[in-house]
């Protein structure tokens, strides 16, 4: 195929957040795209008005922004075969349905819903199977296959509701050809009648897909195994509509899975098992709950992306970090595999983890500046530099920033006291105090000094390091925890220290 005929798209419904397994799906159709110099389109299908969510696609444009998957045409910038939103396009999805119509490939129906549900009774007894509208039942129903041609007219002109159902062929082997997944056969038994145009005016998905990839000219459709049941049905629908010739290939990518390998990642498993299974963090507009995100649980875009490309795909080598460019140079559908993916959570930490220790310090700096702001201080980038490559290897996630390094910001409130009971000894007052003297004689203030200092005064006290470093950490952090006593002495400076040690000595003797 020529690669400027290649065109893909992600299709999502805004019903909702974007579920990490729809980003992972509109990150490969976006490597795919890129990798072989096709184009990628991004549309909004809003068609089922009854679960419309208001705010869910500018979550959906929000989130593929955060995560740097950039669409060539789209709804807002819009390209040359929009409207590239669904509901904008309602008016020309009728006419597909009536040519199927036309060609004995569907039907009117005006069944009620009363009715529908006495057959699917009805059948559940005798065979459940059966229990759905299609070729074994659709001929006991109340449709343009039954009723007169005169009556059918009389109910559409009395604008009666119905629905257009396809015509689902009796005993056919339907075969979907899959790039992931090889040749499929489904046998046209396990399909029903589905409704592709409701009386209402709007298309269901099945139809407004099918007549957009058309239309749009997509050449393949790389979607979630979910998709794959409706694939047949799609493959008929392209047959019917005399599209066959240009019918795009499919390529359905592997489910997600729970950590332990337990079925599907579902929207509700993230907060229940302590991870973000959204991007962003998502507020429902009815019942207000907050559900968590990655990026406001402190990951990185490229992370997250990094974490997600390897969820369903590999590179056939022991390489893990990839930027996007070397995604995109090293992808390709082939090495997409089969099986679920199962999710993992502290590997996904480990991600992060490795992003953030690759940062300059002066990107990492400006991360910290945000949280440092945030708790209404001020800083200097150079301070602030040095204190991020200070912490950075105890960082996973953005907040940890700020966790490992508040202390450089504002002296501590408090301090442990579990720790200052285990460390303060009726002797370390006076251990401390000489030590502050002699530190305040010091006239060059760094570690190498500092590291001398302790030793010198350690051996002529007789005292252990731990016995004069534990109660220094306490008073000038207020902890036992951080990053090396000397280097953090250095960079808060002498006077700092010194003020530290005495405002602490003040609190914990009383
Ligand atoms: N609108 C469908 C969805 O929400 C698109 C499925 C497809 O890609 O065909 O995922």
């Amino acid at each position: 195929m020529n690669n400027s005929t290649i065109r893909v798209r992600f299709a999502p419904s805004p019903t909702g957040p974007l579920h990490i397994g729809g980003v992972r799906t509109a990150l490969y159709n976006f490597l795919f795209a890129r990798k072989t110099g096709g184009k990628v389109i991004l549309r909004i299908e809003d068609t089922d008005q009854n679960r419309y969510v208001s705010n869910a696609e500018s979550y959906i444009i929000e989130s593929l922004n955060w995560c740097g998957i950039q669409f060539d045409e789209d709804p807002i910038k819009g390209g040359p075969y929009g409207p590239y939103r669904q509901s904008e396009r309602k008016g020309l999805y009728r006419q597909y349905a009536e040519t199927l119509v036309s060609r004995g490939f569907a039907y009117y129906a005006f069944d009620s819903e009363l009715e529908l549900e006495e057959m699917r009774d009805r059948l559940k007894h005798e065979d459940p199977s059966m229990a759905q509208y299609g070729p074994f039942t659709r001929l006991s129903m109340k449709n343009s296959l039954t009723l007169l041609a005169e009556v059918v007219q009389e109910k559409l002109s009395n604008c009666e509701p119905f629905v257009i159902r396809i015509k689902i062929p009796e005993k056919e082997d339907i075969i979907v050809h899959d790039l992931i997944r090889g040749e499929v056969v489904v046998h046209s038994h396990n399909l029903d009648d589905k409704v592709l145009f409701k009386s209402d005016g709007w298309p269901t998905y099945h139809l407004a897909n099918i007549v957009d990839d058309h239309l749009m000219k997509i050449s393949h459709v790389i979607r979630g195994e979910e998709w794959l049941p409706s694939a047949p049905l799609h493959v008929l629908l392209y047959r019917y509509l005399g599209w066959e010739a240009e019918m795009p290939a499919f390529a359905h990518l592997p489910l997600l899975l729970k950590p332990d390998g337990n079925g599907k990642l579902s929207k509700r498993d993230g907060d229940r098992l302590g991870f973000p299974v959204f991007p962003l963090q998502w507020e429902d507009l009815i019942t207000r709950e907050i559900s968590s995100g990655y990026r406001e649980s402190g990951y990185l875009p490229e992370a997250f992306i990094n974490i997600l490309a390897f969820l369903g795909w590999n590179p056939g080598t022991e390489k893990e970090l990839f930027s996007m460019d070397e995604l995109i140079e090293e992808f390709s559908l082939e090495r997409v595999g089969r099986h679920g993916s199962k999710f993992d959570p502290e590997k996904a930490k480990w991600f992060n983890h490795h992003y953030i220790q690759r940062m300059a310090p002066e990107e990492l700096s400006l991360l910290l500046t945000s949280q440092i702001v945030k708790h209404c201080l001020t800083t200097d980038p150079i301070y602030t530099a040095r204190v991020c490559s200070l912490i950075r290897d105890r960082v996973t996630l953005i907040p940890d920033l700020w966790n490992n390094a508040w202390f450089f910001f504002k002296r501590p409130e408090t301090y442990n006291e579990q720790v200052k009971q285990k460390i303060w000894k009726p002797e370390t007052t006076q251990l401390v105090k000489g030590f502050a003297e002699e530190a305040g004689r010091l006239d060059v203030w760094n570690k190498e000094q500092l590291h001398g200092l302790v030793e010198n005064y350690l051996f002529s006290m007789n005292a252990k390091m731990g016995q004069l470093m534990n109660p220094l950490r306490l008073l000038i952090i207020g902890d036992n925890q951080g990053p090396g006593m000397m280097e953090t002495e250095e960079l808060l400076g002498k006077e700092e220290v010194l003020a530290r040690i005495r405002i602490g000595m003040e609190k914990i003797n009383g």
